[in-house]
């Protein structure tokens, strides 16, 4: 595997800018999910709540690095008008309630990361969520926006009564020691990032792989590429939600041009792959979807379009 693309990004200015807050919006924003703002919805029997992590602040240029440049610039100024310097996608953690459990899709940065995420505990407590309450946590993968928020100041468990699903192969590749030499040395926090938090909860970790139950009508589907062993969620109800992690990382660049690497998709060809395929199978069968880093709440569905697809909140 490779992070070739990320050494080719501007990865000492994406550093700095995790220290500063930046103004320009990626999309217009609904804010982060407040009290009566919080969405939550049905599928089926199971209940869906969005709740927000907050957001970041990434370089446009980390978007989609391979695509033509022209197409590129032209893209974004059909979206907002100009390229802007930096972006600020959303943070969309499902919590799913089903037959008495308490689910929650990833645990987001917590106060490592960036100075606008790590609003996850916050945005529970005010939507009347104890964190105790949780006892499953799946983790899409390990990157430090979806898993850093794992353990407290104090060294203690953000969530201290869940059980943590993570793909094997996510774990394994996180997990093994020689990880951290491959990354260029400004992505070597998130190695070792990576690795503090899923040792920390080792003990409660459940591996699993494609068409593993989480929960009655939660199961695993394998969606690798944005890092080797990425998985995203299928909900089994109703008209169905594929909860997509990264396999999607924006609701235009990711659904209107899937073939454009995302810079942080760790094996490129593998993540445009698996996009592709999630991608054909909503548009066929006609499941939502729920985007991470889509603006909030991030749900919709997805119809094949003359060039790519189409993303339509719903
Ligand atoms: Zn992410």
């Amino acid at each position: 595997m490779t992070y070739e693309n990320i050494t080719h990004l501007h990865r000492r200015r994406f550093l700095a800018l995790s220290v500063s807050a930046a103004a320009t919006p990626f999309m217009p924003r609904s804010g982060w999910a407040f009290g009566s703002e919080t969405h939550s919805t049905m599928v089926g029997d199971i209940e869906l709540t969005v709740i927000s992590d907050g957001h970041l602040t990434i370089p446009s240029a980390v978007l989609a690095p391979n695509a033509p440049k022209e197409e590129f610039e032209a893209f974004m100024t059909g979206l907002m008008g100009s390229v802007p310097e930096t972006v600020q996608p959303e943070t969309n953690h499902a919590l799913l309630r089903v037959g008495g459990e308490t689910i929650l899709i990833d645990n987001g940065s917590g106060k490592k990361f960036q100075p606008t995420a790590g609003k996850l505990l916050e945005n529970l407590s005010i939507n009347g969520i104890d964190p105790a309450s949780i006892n499953k946590v799946v983790f899409t993968h390990a990157h430090p926006d979806h898993v850093w928020g794992t353990l407290l100041e104090d060294g203690s468990l953000a969530l201290p009564n869940a059980t943590y699903y993570v793909g094997e192969t996510e774990f394994a590749f996180w997990t093994d020691p020689e990880t951290e030499g491959m990354m260029p040395d400004d992505f070597k926090p998130f190695a070792q990032g990576a690795r503090r938090d899923l040792l920390a909860v080792q003990d409660r970790v459940q591996l699993v792989k494609e068409g593993d139950g989480i929960a009655a009508g939660v199961s695993v589907l394998d969606t690798p590429g944005h890092t080797p062993g990425h998985i995203s969620v299928l909900v089994d109800g109703g008209d169905g939600l594929i909860i997509t992690g990264d396999a999607m990382a924006s609701e235009f660049l990711s659904v209107q041009h899937p073939d454009w690497a995302f810079g942080f998709d760790s094996i490129p060809d593998m993540a445009i792959a698996s996009r592709k395929a999630l991608l054909d199978r909503v548009a066929t069968d006609g499941h939502r979807v729920l985007g991470y880093h889509f603006a909030y709440p991030g749900i919709g569905n997805i119809e094949k379009a003359s060039e790519g697809y189409r993303f339509t909140a719903s």
